[in-house]
Parts: C-alpha cells; sequence; structure tokens
C-alpha cells in the first residue's frame, strides 16, 4: 500500500507543480486513507481517489478593473469546482495577495469533505483572486468585484455553484459581488452566502465559524469534565473568524488575550474583553485599520510587528491553555507547536483552514492534547451557509436560535465521530461519505459520473507500483493489510473505550430516586453514568488510575453516594484488575479511593438501606496468584477503616473470595454471602475444591448479627462448590434464590449450561431448606448471576449467553430476545415496581421448556 500511497503522491507533485499547500492537503488525506484503500482494492480499481483529487474543472480568468486615479490594474481571478458529488459547488472566494491556483486548490480539496461530514448536500469549491482589498477605498473594492463578477456571473448559480466569503472578502465585497449578480443575471436568487440580513442572509452566519470553533473547543474539554471558563486563549487573525471567536469566549467566560493581523500581533494581559472587541470590530469592519492601533489605545496590551527572519510567530509562545488559529494556512509550525505545548496549551481548535503544518499536527496528536483540525471545527460557517441557501431557496428567514442550533448539531456530529476516530481517521469518514454518494450515484444509470482520468500516468511514477486491477480482486495483500510506516504514523495510541476483549458491561445500578439516572461499569471500560434513560452516557471515571469496573452500587437513602469496585470478577483470562473501592458524595462528580487497594476484583457492593457509610464488599481477590485482600469487608464509616467479616479458614483464605453478598431488605442485619476459592494460571484455571486442595471451603453463608458471627448454609446445597450467584427477593425476604456452581457428582463440560448437582436453587424460609428449582448454570466462571425481579418473586433471572426467564419461580426457563442482543449477559438490574405481569412462554420464544430441570 505504501508504493500505492507514494505513487499517487508523486502523480500529485508532477501533475500539479509549485502548489506545496495542495499537496500538504492531499497527502494528509491520502495517507489517513491507506488502511481504506488497501481493504478495497475495488476503490483503487475504480479511481475514487484519484478522481477527488482532480478537480471537476478550473476556471482562471482576467479580472482587470480601475483605480480611484484611474489607472487600470490587471488580478487573476479563480474559481475551482472540486467535486459536485452530492450538491453545487460551495466554498469561499478569498482575496488576498498570496492567492494563487495551489492554495485555492487546497482549500476547496478541504471544502469537499468539511462539506460532506455538514450532512448537507454541498459539493465542494472554492475561488478568490490575488487582489488586495487592504488600503483601497470603497468604490475601488466595489469596482473591482463588478469586474470580477462579469465573468464569474457565467459559472455559478443556486444549482450549480454558490460561493461565499473568506479571507478579504466579508459582507462588504458580498453586497458588491450580489449586486452585480442581480444586475447581469436579471435574478434575484441565493447565489452567494454571507449576504446581508435585508437582502436574503442568514441570521448567525457571520458569527458561525467562529462561534463554531469556541462551541467545538468546549465540546471537546467536556470529554474532559471540563468548561471554558478562566481558560487563557491565544488567538490569531482578527478578521471575521477572529472577531466572532473572541465574543464567543468572553460570553463563555474565557480570557482571550491575542490578536493579530498580517504586519504583527497584539498581546493584552488584562484579557480582551467586550468594550475591546467592540474597538476592534470598528476598527477592522469599518476604519479598515491595522491591528497595532489596539496597542495604542489600551495600555494593558503589548504590539509585536512581524519579524521574518524568525523560525517561529511569537503569538504562539505565550502561556496560556487554549490556542484558537484564525488568520491562514501554515501558521502554526513545528516549533511553533512545541512552543504551545511548552506553555501549557491543551486545546488547539482551528478556526482557519489548515494553520497547522503537519509537523505541527503530528506534535500536537503525539502530546495527545484535545485537537480539532479545521475541517471540523470551522465547519460551523459553511453549516450555516446551507441554511441560508435552504432559506433563499423557501423565500424565508429563520431565527437566531435555529442558526445556532445548527452550527452546534454540525459540530457535535464531527466531535462523536472525531472522539472515536482522532484527526488522521477523519479523513476516512468523509471520505465514507462521499463513497456511499457517489456509489448510490452509479447505482442510477441514467446519472453519469465523469470518466476517470485518462491523462497518462506522470513518469516520474515508480514503475515497480502495480497498476490496480481493472476488476476487482481480492489481493493477498489486501486481506491482510501490511503495517507499513504510513499506517504506523497514523496509529497513535488512544483510548477508543470497551471494544477489546473485556468489553463487558459488569454492573447497573439504578439511582434509586430516579430511575431515568443509572450507572453503567464496564469490565474494561470504566464507569459511565446517564440522566436521561439511556439517551446519553458520559463516561464519569477516566480520570481515576483504574480501568476495570467490577461493581457499583448507590445509596438507597442517599443517591448521591456511589460506590464503585475496580476490578472485574467475572475469571477470564482477559479480565482486568482495579485498585480497590471508590466512593462520590456527589454523584459521581468527585471520587475517593477508599481502601481494599490489593482485593484486585470486587464482586458486589451493597449498602444499608438506611446509612449510606455502611457497606459490604465482595472482595474476590488476585485472580493470578495468592494473598491480598479477599473476602466480605465491612466498613460502617464510609470506608475509612474496613473489617474482614467473612473468609475462608487458613491456609485456604489465601486463594478463596467472596464472590456475592446481598442484605435482607426487611433486616439489614440479616446477610447472605458466598466464598468462591479460584486461581488462574497461564495455562489452567482452578476453582473450588480443585484450587484448595480438596478443602470444601465455599459455599452460601449467612449472619444475622450484621456480619459478626455466620453459619454456613446447607438443606439441600449441594457441596464441592464454585461460583455462586445470590438473589433475595425485595418484597418476601424469606425468598432467597442461588445459581450454585457444583462438581458433586463430577465436573460439567464448560459448554454444558446444565449442572450434574448445581443449578438455581431456592429457598423460601431465609436458608434453612433449599429446594433445586433447575440444573441450569451456565458457564459458571463467567456469569454465576440471578435476580429476582422485585415485584414479582417468581419472575427470575439467570444470566449467561442469554437472559433466562423463569415465570414459575426458576423451575422452566426460556431465552427472551436471545437473537437480538449481543450474546453473554453480564448485569442486570431491575427498576422497582415496575413488574410485568408473569408471562406463560409463547412458541416464538426460543427454546421454550428446554431448559427446564433434567
Ligand atoms: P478575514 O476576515 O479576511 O481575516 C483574516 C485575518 O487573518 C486578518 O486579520 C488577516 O490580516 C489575517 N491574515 C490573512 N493572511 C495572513 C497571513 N498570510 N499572515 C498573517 N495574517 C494573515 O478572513 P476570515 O474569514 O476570518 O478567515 C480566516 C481563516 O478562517 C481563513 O483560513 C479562512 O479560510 C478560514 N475560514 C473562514 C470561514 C468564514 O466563514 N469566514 C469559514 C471557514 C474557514 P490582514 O487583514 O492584515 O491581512
Amino acid at each position: 500500500m505504501i508504493n500505492y500511497v507514494s505513487a499517487l503522491m508523486a502523480e500529485v507533485r508532477a501533475k500539479n507543480p509549485a502548489e506545496p499547500e495542495f499537496h500538504q492537503a492531499v497527502q494528509e488525506v491520502v495517507e489517513s486513507l491507506a488502511l481504506v484503500l488497501d481493504r478495497h482494492p475495488e476503490y483503487r480499481a475504480a479511481k475514487i481517489l484519484e478522481r477527488m483529487i482532480e478537480p471537476e474543472r478550473v476556471i482562471m480568468f482576467r479580472v482587470p478593473w480601475q483605480n480611484d486615479e484611474g489607472e487600470i490594474h490587471v488580478n487573476r481571478g479563480f474559481r475551482i469546482g472540486m467535486n459536485s458529488a452530492i450538491g453545487p459547488y460551495k466554498g469561499g472566494l478569498r482575496f488576498h495577495p498570496s492567492v494563487n491556483l495551489g492554495i485555492l486548490k487546497f482549500l476547496a480539496f478541504e471544502q469537499v469533505f468539511k462539506n460532506a461530514l455538514t450532512t448537507l448536500p454541498l459539493g465542494g469549491g472554492k475561488g478568490g483572486s490575488d487582489f488586495d482589498p487592504k488600503g483601497k477605498s470603497d468604490n475601488e473594492v466595489m469596482r473591482f468585484c463588478q469586474a470580477f463578477m462579469a465573468e464569474l456571473s457565467r459559472h455559478i448559480g443556486p444549482y450549480r455553484d454558490v460561493p461565499a466569503g473568506d479571507i478579504g472578502v466579508g459582507q462588504r465585497e458580498i453586497g458588491f459581488l450580489f449586486g452585480m449578480y442581480k444586475k447581469l443575471r436579471n435574478e434575484f436568487t441565493g447565489v452567494l452566502t454571507g449576504k446581508g440580513l435585508g437582502w436574503g442572509g442568514s441570521l448567525i452566519r457571520p458569527q458561525a465559524t467562529g462561534y463554531g470553533a469556541v462551541y467545538f473547543a468546549a465540546e471537546m474539554l467536556k470529554t474532559r469534565h471540563e468548561g471554558l471558563e478562566g481558560m487563557t486563549c491565544l488567538i490569531s487573525g482578527s478578521g471575521n473568524v477572529a472577531q466572532y471567536t473572541v465574543e464567543k469566549l468572553i460570553n463563555m467566560g474565557a480570557r482571550p488575550l491575542t490578536l493579530s493581523d498580517s504586519a504583527g500581533y497584539i498581546y493584552d494581559e488584562a484579557g480582551i474583553t467586550e468594550e475591546k472587541l467592540a474597538f476592534i470590530m470598528d476598527l477592522k469592519n469599518v476604519r479598515r485599520g491595522r491591528i497595532a492601533e489596539y496597542a495604542d489605545k489600551f495600555k494593558s496590551a503589548t504590539y509585536t510587528p512581524n519579524d521574518l527572519t524568525l523560525d517561529h510567530n511569537p503569538l504562539w509562545n505565550h502561556k496560556a491553555q487554549c490556542a484558537f488559529p484564525s488568520a491562514t494556512q501554515n501558521e502554526i509550525n513545528g516549533k511553533d507547536a512545541a512552543n504551545l505545548l511548552r506553555n501549557g496549551v491543551y486545546v488547539v481548535s482551528e478556526g482557519a483552514n489548515m494553520p497547522t503544518t503537519m509537523e505541527g499536527v503530528n506534535q500536537f496528536l503525539e502530546a495527545g492534547i484535545l485537537y480539532g483540525p479545521g475541517k471540523a471545527a470551522n465547519a460551523g460557517g459553511v453549516a450555516t451557509s446551507g441554511l441560508e441557501m435552504a432559506q433563499n431557496s423557501m423565500r424565508i428567514s429563520w431565527t437566531r436560535a435555529s442558526g445556532r442550533a445548527a452550527i452546534k448539531i454540525a459540530l457535535r456530529l464531527f466531535m462523536s465521530i472525531s472522539s472515536a476516530f482522532r484527526f488522521g481517521f477523519f479523513a476516512f469518514c468523509y471520505f465514507a461519505l462521499l463513497l456511499e454518494r457517489l456509489h448510490g450515484q452509479e447505482d442510477q444509470p441514467t446519472t453519469a459520473i465523469s470518466p476517470a482520468p485518462t491523462a497518462a500516468v506522470s513518469p516520474t511514477v515508480p514503475q515497480t507500483s502495480p497498476a490496480p486491477a481493472a476488476t476487482p480482486q481480492i489481493s493477498p495483500a489486501a486481506s491482510s493489510p501490511q503495517l507499513t510506516d504510513v499506517l504506523f504514523k497514523n496509529l497513535k495510541p488512544r483510548w477508543i473505550g470497551p471494544a477489546v476483549m473485556g468489553g463487558r458491561v459488569s454492573d447497573i445500578a439504578i439511582d434509586p430516586r430516579n430511575p431515568a439516572t443509572f450507572y453503567v461499569g464496564l469490565a474494561t471500560g470504566g464507569l459511565f453514568k446517564t440522566g436521561d434513560n439511556g439517551v446519553t452516557f458520559n463516561p464519569i471515571f477516566d480520570k481515576q488510575p483504574a480501568l476495570s469496573i467490577g461493581a457499583v452500587a448507590v445509596a438507597p437513602s442517599d443517591s448521591d453516594v456511589v460506590w464503585v469496585g475496580t476490578g472485574e470478577a467475572n475469571d477470564r483470562n482477559s479480565s482486568e484488575w482495579g485498585d480497590g473501592i471508590y466512593r462520590s458524595n456527589d454523584g459521581g462528580e468527585h471520587w475517593e479511593n477508599v481502601g481494599l487497594k490489593e482485593s484486585r476484583a470486587i464482586a458486589r457492593i451493597v449498602v444499608h438501606p438506611t446509612k449510606p457509610e455502611v457497606a459490604y464488599v465482595a472482595a474476590m481477590g488476585h485472580l493470578w496468584k495468592d494473598g491480598g485482600e479477599r473476602g466480605l469487608y465491612k466498613t460502617t464509616d464510609a470506608g475509612k477503616t474496613w473489617k474482614l467479616v467473612l473468609k475462608a479458614p487458613a491456609p485456604n483464605n489465601s486463594r478463596t473470595g467472596c464472590g456475592d453478598v446481598v442484605l435482607d431488605p426487611s433486616n439489614p442485619e440479616v446477610v447472605y454471602a458466598t466464598l468462591y476459592a479460584r486461581q488462574r494460571t497461564p495455562w489452567s484455571f482452578a476453582y473450588g475444591v480443585t484450587a484448595t486442595g480438596g478443602a470444601d471451603v465455599g459455599g452460601i453463608f449467612k449472619s444475622t448479627n450484621g456480619g459478626a458471627s455466620w453459619k454456613k448454609l446447607a438443606g439441600g446445597l449441594p457441596g464441592q462448590t464454585g461460583r455462586i450467584g445470590l438473589a433475595i427477593s425485595a418484597n418476601k425476604s424469606k425468598v432467597v434464590m442461588a445459581v450454585v456452581h457444583s462438581d458433586e457428582g463430577g465436573a460439567s463440560d464448560l459448554r454444558n449450561i446444565h449442572s450434574r448437582r448445581g443449578g438455581v436453587f431456592r429457598s423460601e424460609d431465609g436458608g434453612e431448606k433449599w429446594a433445586r428449582m433447575s440444573d441450569i448454570d451456565p458457564r459458571p466462571f463467567y456469569f454465576s448471576q440471578i435476580r429476582i425481579d422485585p415485584g414479582n418473586d417468581l419472575r427470575v433471572y439467570v444470566l449467561g449467553m442469554a437472559v433466562l426467564v423463569s415465570d414459575e419461580g426458576g423451575k422452566n426457563f426460556r431465552e427472551d430476545l436471545s437473537e437480538k442482543v449481543h450474546p453473554d449477559c453480564h448485569a442486570l438490574a431491575i427498576q422497582a415496581n415496575s413488574a410485568p405481569a408473569p408471562k406463560p412462554p409463547k412458541p416464538e420464544d426460543k427454546n421454550t421448556q428446554s431448559h427446564s430441570s433434567r
């Protein structure tokens, strides 16, 4: 694949000489797509990427105009139609002396991807001129705009190409351009966006890009439970994007410190306030002055003129937490990025297009800071432009709120994707989206797709790279991608959440006051909380050093008190471990480790019904070696001290932990708990009597005095037990149930969910006598979970590869919805007072009756 990428880049360089910005933008995308192209030779064969790199059309034209002195000037005008696969070309016009074909092609290329991900039907384009509006009178700017539109008007239209503003093209220029278009075409149509409000513009459009970059930063910070309030921010530029970035930052309580223009920058240690921003807006938008005047006006500010001999921009060398590059491309080089990181910046949200060089981007990614690339972070503007087009077509004007909502929706979409894929994979998403649409068009026989470019492959392309096959073929390389340098470069270690082997949910706890709030613990992914009944979840444990959650409990009498036991207690070879018990007094906002740091795996936590400081912890202990903290622990002072109240006799206490615990809801002094011995080696797993050299130390134990003394329960329970799960009925506290792993009569094959002597047991007298209701005990070392519906003690659930349900107190089970969810169910929480009526098995319930006693 490295051959394909380097051959493609060689071709891009050869066909587009002296266009370094275009090469840079293409390279960034092509490299990040290497894996996709490797796996999909059909995309290579169809030359999808080659088609996207080649503009659909490039229009270059002469713009002659007359200045106030009557002298003639000739500038060059451009409009690039990069890709119209999903809608008319959309992208700004830039008037700046630095404008050339390569810069506009890079901007148009980036625009294609950005627009696609807004999910609006917008193709990508860009245009402009090397005309410099700075220092020109309004009349001169008007005459230039009119001359520019004299040619451009023949190529644009509401269904063909809809330009907007960019550097040097604000509302004044859009006004002159629109007026001329109207005159030439004799029509009032939404052919330009960024128009004034009184003549077809959209509320919020001027603010959209700057506001969007700030919203994007705020969303990134939210992932770390932080906000912009009080944050110090460096901003470059002082045009449209920079001004509204500063406005929104002030609005959100942040402290903007810098602004710049192409002559230098100001640093205001007192911070830029609303009043100072009003001065800048007047200076830049009305008087068209230079940023140096800011330092003359406000004494807290210093002005530093540009020094072209420096290898860095001193603006990026101030202490701050956030940076918003909002001027132009490649304004942050490798040295600037290093300075930013050294000065404490950990949020970078790009208002400008491609403001960071690849060297700089790599440093941000390596440092793991919150980095919002321009393709996403500055998409607020084009999303609102899309809405302006819709309003023009419908001949209506929407409210400010709908504009702001659109920016936020577009940016949320980007955020959700970015948090999963991070920068390098953005391109993948854009690509996937475009591809889907391109393919959609290919499905329509009447819609033509422009043929693959027929230009001969440049002679500089290395001959070693094989031409893609004409018909899709799966090459060996495609079926097993090679980890090339290019792929490695983009594969930075990153947090991807519970997507690995231990991705199971290990426990769920419902807030007793508000069932729409609940907590989900993941075996290898921390703790998540929802406040809206599972519509959205927030990770609330990411700042703690433990990744694996074993148990979660909310205090029944105070739902701000949340207990978490770290370390999963399912004895998988992939199981992670924890570092003890954590407690929060504020619903999971803050956590304190309150001990049992050597417990490694916690199977259950139960909290006293009226005393949030009293809790029992079932500690399973180290899975791979002896010792540590294991057994049933009790605290009566919120975790300040712990007492080991139930353990196996020595020496077997070194391998025996507590596998489950329940409290009698009518009398919390009555406690049931299980003991379970087990240990793994890399080549084996020993449990029960095989882990203790024959000593049968496991089983179910009962205390009637809050754990002070214990009695091992028998009365129908089997011996030689392994892992045991417990449940107690909420409304009939004498009903206690257990799913019991037992090797009495011989061990069962792990794949067999039927046990010889173990299975589901039920006691209706508080554990004195037990009836074996069923032989079901699915994969006990991995599950051993049983629940009784709090409102109906006859409805019983046993968890395993499927959720097994009984409406006969555990006698017969059926698999509810077993084919509709991913198998392996480790946790189940049932909201109190929500019991359904007992349901007879239906014919469509899979394996009905098959899990009964044999
Ligand atoms: P603008 O209003 O013309 O402002 C541009 C600012 O950047 C001015 O302060 C300008 O200073 C400064 N600047 C331009 N070229 C520079 C250079 N080579 N070196 C140093 N400073 C330079 O333009 P804008 O609309 O804010 O656009 C700023 C950036 O955001 C661009 O990268 C643009 O592509 C991107 N963007 C804009 C939008 C939008 O909605 N406007 C949307 C997405 C992305 P001078 O006045 O002294 O030249």
